[in-house]
């Protein structure tokens, strides 16, 4: 099948993109989304590089360092995974990008190639004020296997340094130490926030939601009645 074909004839694909700064709660906001109110898988960027890291390829092996460092690995490179990813049958029914697109360029990719797939992209923006960030981020633990993503304060696992999904002992990410997350942000600042410019002035919808201050749940419950009041709630 090639990438034309992939959602030719079929009806417009809705692609809900969680937007906001390392720490925002762009993870634990897409498995809420997907347990009530949008179909389709959650695809993280940062997660597809980590597994590639783990298994040793030449994609882990090209972004490792810079993941390391807190640095956006290059656009061509997570281009070409996403476009990989949401050519895939689960996507048609729509889908969730996470930590995608985080430049100008590839904002500009995504949209093009939407356009190409029948996707109709809109963008959830959570905003976090930066020290809580670093607070939540330096605080949060995560299960090697399945990616889950634990934080002492607001999403503690049911019993201390274990996953609840599979048991496994949870990790402090390498990028999540105090230095690398300052990084992280400078990078959020110069290079991910113009996205939003550029969504907004080709019309793609942009919805502002407080992503502090209420259970992550309540957050959710926000975002899912306005993704119903724009017709992008799929289930
Ligand atoms: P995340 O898990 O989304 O915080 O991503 C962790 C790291 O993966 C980022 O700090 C970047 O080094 C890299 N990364 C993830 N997504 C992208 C992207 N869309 N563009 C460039 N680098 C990315």
């Amino acid at each position: 099948m090639t990438s034309l074909d992939s959602f030719e004839g079929s009806r417009p694909v809705p692609a809900v993109i969680l937007f906001g700064a390392p720490g925002s709660g762009k993870g634990t906001q897409a498995r809420l989304l997907r347990e009530h109110c949008v179909n389709g898988p959650h695809i993280s960027t940062g997660d597809m590089l980590r597994q590639h890291i783990a298994s040793g390829d030449e994609i882990g092996r090209q972004s490792r360092d810079m993941m390391k460092a807190g640095r956006l690995v290059p656009d061509d490179l997570v281009n070409r995974l996403v476009q990989a990813r949401i050519q895939q049958p689960d996507c048609r029914g729509g889908f969730i990008l996470d930590g995608y697109p985080r430049t100008v360029n590839q904002a500009t990719e995504l949209y093009r190639v939407a356009a190409l797939f029948g996707v109709e992209p809109s963008v959830v923006h959570l905003l976090v004020d930066y020290e809580k960030l670093v607070a939540r981020l330096s605080g949060r633990r995560q299960c090697p296997v399945c990616g889950t993503l634990y934080s002492s304060k607001t999403n503690p696992p049911k019993v201390a340094g274990i996953c609840d999904r599979d048991g496994a002992a949870l990790v402090t990410r390498e990028d999540d130490r105090e230095e690398v997350i300052r990084e992280r942000l400078r990078q959020y600042d110069l290079e991910t926030r113009p996205v939003l410019d550029y969504f907004r002035q080709v019309g793609v919808p942009v919805v502002e939601v407080e992503g502090a201050g209420a259970a992550p749940e309540a957050i959710a419950a926000g975002i899912c009645s306005n993704l119903t009041q724009q017709g992008r709630a799929t289930k």
